[in-house]
């Protein structure tokens, strides 16, 4: 049985001849799973409604902003009601002050933070500060590591320039490509000797906080604090791109997961670099978005004060945008934050766990090889035996396993990530009945996946 998808596809063939490849963002065109991507006329909690009327429970969550679940009635109220006090000012308004005040409030290392439309603008102009700071120009990021499609950032990057298998982007200049060097994710040596070597003309070291842009990596013990350790030693920054771990993985992102354990000192004073070594580290900068716009535009970088205040029109890093602090993004982050107590992380965390125990129950049933990893609240599944710790070995899988079990999840109703190399979104909206729903679904998927 295949989905009646008249309407999608009379959309898709209209959206190919004005957009390219019908889409705005690579992934959403199926082309690794192949298919016509289903247009979705309207999203509630945890379910999508598509063009032609199919529902799908969504394991996608905007890639990740819906973290509530879709037109959270909250979130919706909020967004109303900033509307009708206007869209965009152009000018500082309240709710920016209190959107920041919650990320300064929620995550230690930062002090002070600037708002942004996207994650993809929040590390380029984290990249920028840094470069500022140190008056050096070499990057360095790791392999399957995503930070939006900054130029710098596009070498070896994962999400949808894996899912493509492009070892970059045409298109960037070779003297941005030379800035950049990429190193295997989680090889300390590489690291160590690349700094022995070049340690002086790096700027900053950017991570994802826990890679989930390869399908999800976790980080190998104390790797983000050595990272610190050995940038700072350099005379260089830690920027931790948390744009999707952030508010998702934990309360705290990942540095709640990896960092000073609670009740420990705020590592960064503001007034110079942090303390570093043992188990007080702290990233320099960090980046932002998804959850923090509950489904409107919104990204941010912030971390030390001193950096920070480098940005125009205090200092001479020029930073800018029109829309950027806008009044509907703000508030639909603040009720979102509203609704991230601890019985929503808790509620988060033993959803995804069970899904987890479902996947793997499906797929041993079926006698489909797989590895489920985790990054707090944040799992993937990869279509292959052994751990993934690298972005070779997640290369290395059975995508077209994936394939299959993708349709087959597809036609039971279940719309998973389009790509064997993304993290799964469950929401507080997934509740038993949804994951009942999912549960259904599954054994038919893994013995497709089997075949
Ligand atoms: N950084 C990370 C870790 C991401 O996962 C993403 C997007 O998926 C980005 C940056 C870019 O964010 P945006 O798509 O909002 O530009």
């Amino acid at each position: 049985m295949t989905l009646d998808e008249t309407t999608s596809e009379s959309l898709f063939d209209r959206a190919k001849q004005v957009i390219p490849a019908g889409v705005n963002s690579p992934v959403r065109a199926f082309g690794s799973v192949g298919g016509t991507p289903p247009f979705i006329a309207s999203a509630s909690g945890a379910l999508l409604t598509d063009a032609d009327g199919h529902e799908y429970v969504d394991l996608v969550g905007s890639w990740g902003p819906m973290i509530l679940g879709h037109a959270n009635p909250r979130v919706v109220d909020a967004v109303r009601e900033a509307a009708g006090r206007g869209l965009s000012f152009g000018a500082p308004q309240t709710g920016e002050v209190s959107l920041v005040e919650e990320l300064v409030r929620r995550v230690r290392p930062l002090r002070k933070v600037r708002l942004v439309n996207s994650g993809t603008e929040a590390t380029m102009s984290a990249l920028r500060v840094a470069r500022a700071a140190t008056g050096r120009d070499v990057v360095v990021k790791f392999a399957g590591c995503y930070h939006g499609h900054v130029d710098a950032l596009l070498a070896e990057a994962g999400s949808g320039v894996a899912t493509f298998a492009m070892p970059g982007s045409a298109g960037v200049t070779e003297g941005t490509a030379r800035d950049t060097i990429v190193l295997p994710y989680g090889d300390r040596d590489a690291v160590t000797s690349l700094f022995a070597e070049r340690g002086g003309e790096i700027a900053a070291i950017i991570t994802e906080a826990a890679p989930a842009n390869m399908g999800v990596v976790t980080p190998p013990e104390s790797f983000n604090a050595f990272l610190a350790q050995t940038a700072h030693a350099a005379g260089a920054l830690l920027i931790t791109d948390e744009v999707l771990t952030g508010f998702r993985a934990s309360a705290e992102g990942y540095y709640g997961i990896d960092g000073p354990t609670a009740g420990g000192t705020r590592a960064a004073d503001g007034a110079g670099a942090p303390p570093v070594g043992g188990s007080d580290w702290a990233p320099d900068l960090m980046t932002f978005g998804k959850v923090i716009g509950g489904g409107l535009p919104v990204g941010a970088f912030g971390g030390r004060a001193d950096l920070m205040d480098l940005l125009a029109p205090l200092g001479p890093v020029y930073q800018a945008g029109t829309l950027s602090g806008n009044p509907l993004a703000t508030a639909a982050g603040l009720a979102t934050f509203a609704g991230l107590d601890d019985a929503a992380y808790a509620q988060l965390a033993r959803t995804s766990s069970t899904l987890q125990s479902l996947v793997a129950d499906a797929l041993t049933t079926a006698g489909v090889p797989h590895v489920i990893q985790t990054a707090g609240t944040l799992f993937s599944v990869f279509f292959r035996e052994q751990p993934v710790t690298t972005y070779e070995d997640a290369k290395d899988q059975d995508t077209a396993a994936f394939g299959r079990f993708f349709h087959a999840l597809l036609e039971g109703g279940v719309y998973l990530p389009p790509s064997a190399f993304e993290a799964w979104f469950v929401s507080t909206a997934h509740d038993e009945q949804i994951v009942d729903r999912i549960a259904q679904a599954l054994p038919a998927a893994a013995r497709a996946a089997a075949q």
